[in-house]
């Protein structure tokens, strides 16, 4: 069935859902007052017709028609994913690096003909989930080397094929989006539990590839804990991972699979260990008047054993701009979920820890059913609301001429401090150096026993047709000084082709080597998404 509602082509998500330009007009004003510069001009969005697509290199070959598409339309679609410069080249039009044509893979076989004439005629595949990725991961730009490029569409296999209750697992196909593969696992009483801020969008085999992590903050933070098998077929044949709820045998073939980013094979299906429904929910907010108190509260509960669903720390400035009224404070959003019962236990010792650290005022907690509809505390909506309507400002903002963008990295907690400082540091000067003004906030999505995972977000002036040479220089101030500092140069948005320079230099030598060895073996044609994670 033709869906009703249509992505747009250039910006992230729906387009019936993109702000009106009344809505980016008060967006204008709030970014002027905020920067202390004039407010940006609120220009038209774009049009799918105005923009500029290269001529194909090859075309479908014959036996692969059935499942095989290259309209403009499609090429178009998938050209880019929702990193800043996509948005940017999107909104401006240029799709110069369209691919050649999309296949829309409908089951395995698909995947391995696919695979098999890509190998044979030297030409790319980007293996494409929802097309959310922020690192150039869905990027068709292969070189000189390759004679063409295809996208490799996974969407059409979106089926939860089998569920274990007994073991609670469940076996979903890759191109599966979140909110499909939930509905199907609803059905039974059972979540993944894993919801990125991408979830609309992204797929099973995007989170795969690209190791997501969820929004939840802690224990079952990354994709990689719920898996229990994989499948992924590459051009050499299929891989599959035996089901285990655990193993010491080795090291593990999963992990292999897991963060490989197309650049190994196409993941067709996994089983993943599923959570029975959350009956029972509560939420509460510490606010806190200096960000050491409330860095040091996020430290001592992640410490204690407890594992909230969400211990989510926004700086003064990151609670201002998604709309959270601290009144200038600082803000640990608290949530346990379970369905199991109650965890008010649990959440009188996190808000004990948050006193401890110097909490001036305590709000909630909130208790919530299933049954009841009672409202979250007042600090957790606005959150919510505001974590899923923040892409759409992101697109909006680049729609007017500015700089906005995110980047993420994790450490021990004995390095934040300096990482912090360091980074606040670098992006503030690069800002100020390159744009003439700026802001940064700073929220931490994750917290572990060992340290947290910070997220900062910045934005500054710009101008149309000069916007990616600032995003560049404040991007490599940022990866420098996370690099320098201790941290890791992702968390969880994976490498990508735009991380590549500093997961360079994070990994060891002597592991690269193994691990083009590795693809070698698995893609001796080296046509698997080239430029991702490794060169040839
Ligand atoms: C607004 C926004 C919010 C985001 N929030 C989060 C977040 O909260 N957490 C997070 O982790 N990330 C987040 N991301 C990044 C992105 O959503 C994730 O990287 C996600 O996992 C990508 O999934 P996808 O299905 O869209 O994959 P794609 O973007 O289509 O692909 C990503 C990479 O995986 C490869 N790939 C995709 N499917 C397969 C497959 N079946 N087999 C092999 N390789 C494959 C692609 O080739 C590419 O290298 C966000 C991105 C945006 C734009």
């Amino acid at each position: 069935m033709e869906p009703t509602r249509k992505r747009s082509f250039w910006a992230w998500g729906w387009e019936d859902a993109l702000l009106s330009d009344d809505e980016r007009a008060q967006l204008a004003q709030m970014v002027g007052g905020l920067l202390h510069v004039e407010p940006p001009a609120v220009t038209p969005l774009p049009t799918i017709e105005r923009a500029r697509i290269n001529a194909p290199r090859i075309s479908v070959p014959t036996g692969l028609e059935d499942f095989c598409d290259a309209s403009d339309r499609a090429r178009i679609e998938h050209t880019y994913g929702r990193a800043f410069p996509d948005l940017v080249r999107g909104f401006s039009g240029d799709f110069s690096r369209a691919p050649d044509f999309v296949a829309h893979a409908r089951h395995e076989a698909d995947v391995a003909t696919l695979l098999g004439w890509a190998a044979e005629n030297r030409v790319a595949v980007v293996p494409y989930g929802g097309g959310t990725s922020v690192v150039g991961g869905v990027e068709c730009a292969p070189g000189e080397r390759y004679v063409g490029v295809v996208s490799l569409d996974l969407r059409a296999m979106d089926q939860v094929l089998e569920v274990d209750e007994r073991s609670l697992a469940a076996r979903i196909q890759a191109g599966a989006t979140g909110p499909l593969l939930e509905a199907q696992l609803a059905e039974k009483g059972l979540t993944l539990r894993h919801f990125p801020q991408s979830f609309e969008f992204s797929t099973l085999g995007g989170w795969l590839a690209t190791r997501a992590g969820g929004h939840f903050a802690t224990l079952y933070t990354h994709i990689d804990d719920k898996v229990e098998s994989v499948r992924m077929i590459t051009p050499k044949g299929a891989f599959e991972s035996r089901r285990l709820p655990g193993s010491g045998a080795g090291p593990s073939p999963d992990r292999l699979v897991i963060g490989s980013e197309g650049a190994l094979g196409v993941i067709t299906e996994a089983w993943l260990r599923v959570h029975r429904r959350p009956t029972w929910r509560s939420s509460a907010s510490a606010l806190f008047d200096t960000w050491q108190q409330a860095v040091d509260a996020a430290r001592r509960v992640s410490q204690a054993g407890l594992f909230p669903s969400n211990c989510r720390l926004l700086d003064a400035r990151e609670a201002m701009l998604n709309g959270v009224p601290t009144g200038g404070r600082n803000v640990l959003l608290l949530g346990f979920e379970s369905a199991d019962g109650p965890r008010d236990a649990w959440m009188a010792r996190a808000i004990s820890c948050c006193r401890e650290a110097g909490a001036s005022e305590i709000e909630g907690p909130a208790v919530r059913t299933m049954d009841e509809r009672a409202s979250r505390d007042r600090d957790s909506a606005a959150w919510r609301g505001s974590f899923l309507r923040g892409p759409y400002l992101q697109s909006a903002l680049v729609s007017m001429g500015m700089v906005a963008d995110t980047f993420e990295t994790a450490c021990t907690w004995d390095a934040f401090d300096s990482l912090h400082t360091a980074v606040t540091r670098a992006v503030t000067d690069v800002m100020k150096r390159v744009c003439g003004a700026g802001v940064l906030s700073c929220r931490l999505t994750h917290v572990y026993p060992d340290g947290p995972a910070p997220y900062f977000t910045f934005i500054a002036p710009g101008t149309h047709g000069a916007l990616l040479e600032p995003w560049a220089e404040i991007k490599r101030a940022a990866s420098e000084a996370v690099i320098a500092n201790g941290g890791t140069i992702t968390h969880h948005h994976a490498v990508g082709r735009t991380h590549r320079p500093w997961y360079d230099r994070q990994r060891p030598e002597l592991f690269a080597r193994s691990l083009a060895a590795v693809k070698r073996e698995l893609d001796p044609a080296w046509v698997m998404n080239p430029g991702v994670l490794l060169d040839e």
